[in-house]
């Protein structure tokens, strides 16, 4: 396990401060970087006996402890308010306490004016409640970026970085090289040999020109023998060379590219890949990859193709990294213990490294990505585990309820719960009863009846003497839940205040909602997530429930923690998420699934196209005769919205006027302020409105139990779980429903998806299929999460038994021995990403 960072420079503080058990030696390591004594030797010597990987990093503090001048002192408060930001401003950045360190850190400053500034604004910190720490560090921040030290550098000398260096450094990289590989998110040279080719090409095939079949993909080898520059537009330069070999003779025709006629000269010997075009009689070639023969290098195997940028072409970018590659092949180290590599039979890392981007064949290409794609898992569930073990080390609160109460209570309800709101109530309420903080996603489809399940939650906490929060992620969401909450609790005659705060309330209404909150006099309150971002507080909070997370954007837990230490969290979402990305993205959260639909649902789903459009609307103004009521839906997109808005209105206008004259139409959309929402969804549900026409808002969990028509516009413009998200807002109470979608879509992608649309109404089937159609970023904000980029070899949806397998090994490792020096390299890899990454 030597040199898991044998190479690396020292590393900030803000980095390996991310490790939380507290109790070890390695946390004794961060403190000491911060500004703490140096230990006695003994300890020292265990430290570094230990931790070989630190060695570098304690050259490093020892260095600095000798004679810390000034501008490394606040080189080390930037760091710790660095990681203080990163700990959730909870005052652990420091042994002893940010205003401590600040203090002892401002004695070495003396006489500076910075130093009494700063010792100033930190008085009290361990006192302040989360926001104004927030805002405190922020101005010490400030501070520092004020102070005319900013930009000094440490002087000391850096072990040799190998890897870990810039990749400027790399061989053949100049200034304009860099500012292309860093677009490319290369940023070391590490980046660089990681730079993972999206596949692999096999151009192994040389064929003779003769032997060549139309559409056939190959190599070829021949002399040129004639090459031909013409212009037939302005803007339009068609190079043509004629390469002949012993069979016959090739045409390779390039388009705006006049430069590669020197390069082409007559009589040259050039190997050349492409698909034979034969359809003008002879061999055509379109835009082939080409190099001199005899190289070997772009063709006559197989070969990598990488994401790349205007100005850096593959081949330059191959020839990169096999320089570099032999260049520091000695500085790639084995990371994962012989034991686990033994196991799964991973391939020695610089090998692997090697293979991935010149492989023999496409086996040694997968088993080289497994065994890295394993590494980078490994590493990550070794975060996840990290996360675990301190969510497991805190104690919260155990919150019960006594069965009687519970039963009361569903037997109080308009419905039975299903067996599987039973389950899921029944894993909740075990999770709640220990002393450990919850963190639970309930995953279920559109109308499986997860509010119920979330309510029945907030009722163990407020049995318990908590408040509970449950945030959706619109106004009209969080009304909608209000609503039916509110009911529920009156119908049961239980003593539970329920609150709703939203912005649409007026100022004076809000002000008091939140005194009653802060009194402890509101059980449950429902809003969005401005709950936990604005400043409300609550007396007692207990439980937080989030429903649809991933629309809600980025939440950070620490934003929910600093509302209550050690909150029991429940997630609920529609979108079923495949088990690799919960065991990622959620990773450290118990699932409960509700796999069971309370009604069965019975919607037909037409696919129509647009001349039939007349006919949609006689269906649907017969359903409308019968006293049913519709939605129909317009899309939203967003470069164009305000176009597409008018459209709406406009929409609503002719079908008023129109086909749905006898009807009352209404109109809802985004735009809208909050009352006239609520306003309009308040009439649709008194029938005051017939006809709904809506943008993509209705989308999220809108709950009007008679709506049973639906007409999606331009279908072809959402995604297939949104347009399977819409057609659940009808046929809610289990009666026969109706949804059409009107689209003349133009891509293959397109009619896929409204033929798994019209054909699947099994949610999480719609998920596996929209996975398949469009990758997992878009569908589950993974883009917005970061993940997408996270992992470079490791595929999120294919790599489930890979992921299995590391997450194992990885808590393994963990509980053995809880300061694995791995988790150095896990911090190096991860560390700011994996919080941004996960809820
Ligand atoms: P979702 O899981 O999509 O959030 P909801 O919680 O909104 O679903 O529930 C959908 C509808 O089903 C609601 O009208 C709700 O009252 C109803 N419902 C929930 N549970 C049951 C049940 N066990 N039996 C019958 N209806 C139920
Ligand atoms: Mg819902």
């Amino acid at each position: 396990m030597t040199g898991v960072a044998r190479n690396r420079r020292p590393r900030p503080a803000g980095r390996s401060g991310r490790v939380k058990t507290a109790t070890t030696e390695w946390a004794w390591a961060n403190a000491l970087s911060v500004g703490m004594p140096i230990p006695p030797e003994p300890i020292k010597t265990t430290l570094m006996t230990s931790f070989p990987c630190c060695k570098p990093y304690w050259y490093y503090i020892m260095n600095q402890m000798a004679g810390q001048s000034g501008d490394e002192l606040i080189r080390r408060v930037r760091q710790v308010l660095q990681l203080e930001k990163h700990e959730g401003y909870r005052d652990r950045a420091v042994l002893g306490g940010l205003e401590g360190f600040i203090e002892h850190a401002a004695a070495k400053l003396s006489g500076e004016r910075l130093a009494s500034e700063l010792q100033a604004k930190v008085k009290g910190y361990a006192e302040m409640p989360f926001a104004e720490r927030r805002e405190t560090i922020r101005q010490l921040e400030d501070l520092l970026r004020n102070s005319p030290r900013e930009g000094a550098e440490p002087t000391i000398e850096q072990p040799n970085g190998g890897l870990y260096r810039p990749v400027r450094y790399a061989k053949g990289v100049g200034e304009r090289r860099e500012k292309l590989l860093n677009k490319l998110g290369i940023g070391t040279i590490e980046d660089l040999l990681l730079y993972f080719p999206r596949r692999i090409e096999d151009r192994s095939r040389v064929k003779r020109i003769a032997a060549l079949r139309h559409g056939e993909r190959a190599t070829i080898h021949g002399r040129v023998r004639a090459v031909d520059l013409i212009r037939p537009k302005r803007n339009l330069q068609i190079l043509k060379v004629a390469v002949q070999d012993v069979s016959g003779v090739a045409y390779a025709v390039w388009f705006n590219q006049p430069w590669l006629k020197n390069q082409l000269a007559q009589g040259r010997k050039l190997a050349l890949y492409g698909e034979a075009d034969r359809s003008f009689g002879s061999v055509q070639l379109t835009n082939p990859i080409w190099e001199p023969a005899g190289e070997g290098f772009l063709t006559g195997r197989l070969v990598p193709v990488y994401p790349t940028t205007e100005g850096l072409p593959q081949g330059a970018l191959l020839r990169l990294i096999r320089e570099n590659l032999s260049l520091y092949q000695e500085d790639i180290e084995e990371l994962i213990p012989e034991g686990i590599r033994k196991r799964y039979g991973l391939l020695p890392r610089g090998e692997a490294f090697w293979k991935i981007h010149f492989p023999e064949s496409l086996e040694e290409f997968e088993r080289a990505r497994g065994s890295l794609a394993f590494e980078e898992l490994l590493l990550f569930q070794i975060g996840v585990a990290l996360e675990r073990r301190r969510t497991e080390e805190q104690r919260g609160r155990s919150l019960t309820i006594g069965d009687e109460q519970l039963e009361d209570f569903i037997a109080s309800l308009p419905f039975r719960l299903t067996g599987a709101q039973l389950q899921a109530l029944d894993e909740i309420r075990q999770d709640l009863s220990t002393a450990r903080p919850m963190n639970r996603l309930l995953q279920g489809d559109v109308g499986s009846g997860k509010t119920v399940v979330a309510l029945l939650a907030c009722l163990i906490a407020q049995a318990s003497g908590y408040q509970a929060a449950l945030m959706a992620p619109t106004e009209i969401l969080a009304q909608q839940h209000y609503r039916v909450i509110a009911e529920l609790v009156e119908r049961a005659g239980l003593p539970v205040e329920v609150g709703l705060l939203i912005g649409g309330l007026p100022e004076r209404e809000k002000a008091e909602l939140r005194g009653m909150i802060e009194e402890g006099n509101r059980d449950l309150v429902i809003g969005t997530h401005a709950l936990i971002q604005d400043e409300v507080r609550f007396q007692r909070l207990g439980l937080a429930v989030i429903d649809e997370q991933h629309r809600f954007g980025v939440i950070q837990r620490a934003e929910l923690e600093k509302k209550g230490e050690s909150l029991d969290i429940l997630v609920m979402s529609a979108t079923p998420i495949p088990r690799t990305i919960t065991l990622t993205l959620y990773g450290h959260f118990e699932i409960s699934i509700l796999d069971e639909l309370p009604q069965p649902r019975r919607i037909r789903t037409y696919w129509v196209a647009e001349p039939r459009r007349e006919e949609v609307y006689q269906l649907v103004g017969a359903k409308l005769e019968e006293g049913q009521q519709a939605y129909v839906v317009y899309p939203l997109v967003e470069e164009s919205e305000e176009l597409e808005l008018r459209a709406a209105i406009q929409m609503r206008e002719e079908l008023a006027q129109g086909p749905f004259k006898e009807f009352k139409v209404g109109l809802l959309h985004g735009r809208m302020n909050e009352g006239e929402k609520r306003e309009a969804m308040e009439q649709l549900r008194q029938r005051e409105i017939e006809v709904l026409v809506a943008t993509t808002i209705i989308e999220v969990g809108i709950d009007v139990p008679d709506a049973s028509v639906m007409v999606i516009e331009h279908a072809d413009r959402f995604g297939l779980s949104q347009l399977h998200q819409l057609r659940g807002r009808i046929g809610r109470t289990g009666q026969e429903a109706i949804c059409f979608a009107l689209a003349g879509p133009k891509t293959e992608e397109a009619k896929r998806r409204l033929a798994a649309f019209r054909d699947i109404d099994d949610g999480f089937k719609i998920a596996e299929e929209d996975l398949k159609i469009r990758g997992p970023g878009e569908l589950l904000g993974l883009t917005q999460h970061g993940l997408d980029t996270t992992f470079k070899a490791a595929d999120l949806l294919r790599d489930l038994e890979l992921l299995k397998r590391a997450r194992e090994e990885a808590f393994r490792l963990i509980e053995k021995q809880p300061d694995h020096p791995l988790i150095a390299e896990f911090e190096r890899r991860f560390g700011e990403r994996f919080e941004w990454a996960r809820f």
